[in-house]
């Protein structure tokens, strides 16, 4: 990563980013540009540069923010209508951490609006386009993020990852893109999708990036009871020898391209010593169905508290205030989080909590199970991150179903809370990203990330 020194400035990193960005404009990739406030900072960190005061680990590193961070820098609506207005009063402890090593935002990132999507089409700001392609989705619900550092505006983003958004976009524009285990970084001050499987983490362009900001960004927040202790840091290094490979993936249900890319890697892999271990885990197959019950559960709770009277939009048409609820959720939501919402509140309700709810919460222990079991025969999975390379706009949004099948492969992970990291893995005939999943153990974050080099 580039950081600034008395040559290169940090205002030169922070203009060239915020040049690229605007020269970019048509890809749709951002929802604000933090201009002023950026080149405020770039010149603080020159200003101590330049008295050889000490500067951090990513001094004057341009970064570009999904938009569901909360920071007074500009207004946090995850990419919504209903959060339009809202500049938070509190800032993200991620953002604080990245912030205190000197990384400077340059802008907040395009989204399906409350990371609710796998195409950054359900964004209240319209679409983000393909880094490879422009006719072709990003991928989301993390798109712009992942687009941002695939043209090489940032060196750096950020992005959620509660059933794949950072993975599938990741995949989608040739980049590395990891979903930590869960609670290794704090969710502090990030818009809340579904609690139990949300995951902060980051699309860089090489692993040790990656692994540079995990060690400033992971650790244990008072401020989220589900961070885990501190142990990013403190990872011993282990050789991997056994590598798992999910036969239940290898069907004709996955694009002949993606199938190839994998198995370039396995015979790399096997050329380099590393065992191929064949994995039957047909707990999977259930890890979409159960998402689809869990997530909703808990977004139809988590998006409750838009109401219109405490943050950003309210409806101008109402008389009473039964009419401003309904009337502010009702203009100021996109059709995807409705649809999620009233799945959740049907899941949840009385009658039909024990035949969904609880079913998908017995589901998700065997897919924890599968996972525990799998890595008792191998040190880490190489997989299919999607089924298929990014499709075209507008090619799923009439059926919800189909788009929500993309998601098969990264859902049962963010279930189980097992890390995964997407690695760039060529390109299709027609020149679009395609990449593949390293998937480890919770808590195997590191050496993954290290692992993923023997596959570059
Ligand atoms: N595509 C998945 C969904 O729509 C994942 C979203 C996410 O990880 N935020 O739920």
């Amino acid at each position: 990563m580039k950081t600034a020194n008395k040559t290169v400035t940090a205002e030169r990193l922070v203009r060239d980013a915020l040049e690229k960005a605007k020269y970019f404009a048509d890809y749709n990739i951002f929802t604000f540009l933090n201009e002023e406030e950026a080149i405020k900072k770039a010149r603080e960190i020159d200003a101590k540069i330049a008295r050889g005061e000490k500067v951090g680990r990513l001094a004057g590193v341009p970064y570009a923010l999904k938009d569901n961070f909360l920071s007074p820098e500009g207004q946090t609506t995850a990419a919504s209508h209903i959060l339009e207005g809202f500049v938070s009063p509190i800032t993200a402890t991620a953002v604080e951490k990245l912030e205190a090593e000197g990384a400077i935002m340059i802008g907040r990132t395009n989204m399906d609006a409350f990371a609710h999507g796998s195409s950054t089409e359900n964004s209240y700001f319209g679409p983000t386009h393909n880094a490879c392609d422009k006719e072709r989705v990003a991928g989301g619900s993390s798109g712009g993020s992942a687009v941002a550092v695939a043209l090489d505006i940032v060196e750096f983003a950020t992005g959620t990852d509660t059933g794949g958004s950072i993975r599938q976009p990741a995949s989608f524009n040739g980049v590395y893109g990891l979903k930590p285990t869960y609670g290794t970084i704090s969710r502090y001050g990030v818009v809340a999708m579904a609690s139990s499987t949300d995951c902060i983490g980051f699309f860089t362009k090489t692993p040790d990036d990656m692994n540079l900001l995990m060690e400033i960004a992971s650790g244990q927040d008072e401020k989220d009871l589900t961070t885990l202790p501190d142990y990013y840091g403190k990872t011993k290094a282990k050789k991997a020898t056994k590598i798992g490979i999910i036969k239940d993936f290898d069907n004709d249900s996955v694009h002949p391209e993606i199938r190839k890319a994998l198995q370039n890697k396995i015979e790399l892999l096997k050329s380099k010593g590393y065992e191929i271990v064949d994995l039957e885990m047909p707990a999977l197959k259930y890890a979409l169905a159960a998402y689809y019950i869990i997530v909703p559960a808990e977004v139809a709770s988590n998006l409750s508290r838009y109401d219109g009277v405490r943050y950003g939009f309210r409806s101008e048409k109402s008389e009473n205030l039964d009419a401003l609820y309904k009337n502010t959720r009702g203009e100021g939501f996109m059709p995807e989080n409705k649809r999620r919402i009233m799945i959740g509140n049907f899941v949840l309700s009385s009658g039909f909590y024990d035949a969904y709810f609880l079913k998908a919460a017995k589901a998700r222990t065997l897919i924890v199970q599968e996972y525990a079991k799998a890595f008792e025969k191998c040190d880490f999975i190489l997989s299919p991150v999607t089924p298929n390379p990014a499709f075209k706009l507008g090619e799923k949004t009439s059926d919800p179903v189909t788009m929500y099948l993309e998601d098969a492969m990264t859902v049962p992970l963010n279930l189980a809370g097992v890390p995964g990291l997407t690695i760039p893995a060529g390109k299709t005939d027609d020149g679009v990203a395609l990449g593949l999943q390293l998937i480890g153990p919770r808590r195997s974050d590191k050496n993954l990330i290290e692992f993923s080099k023997e596959l570059a």
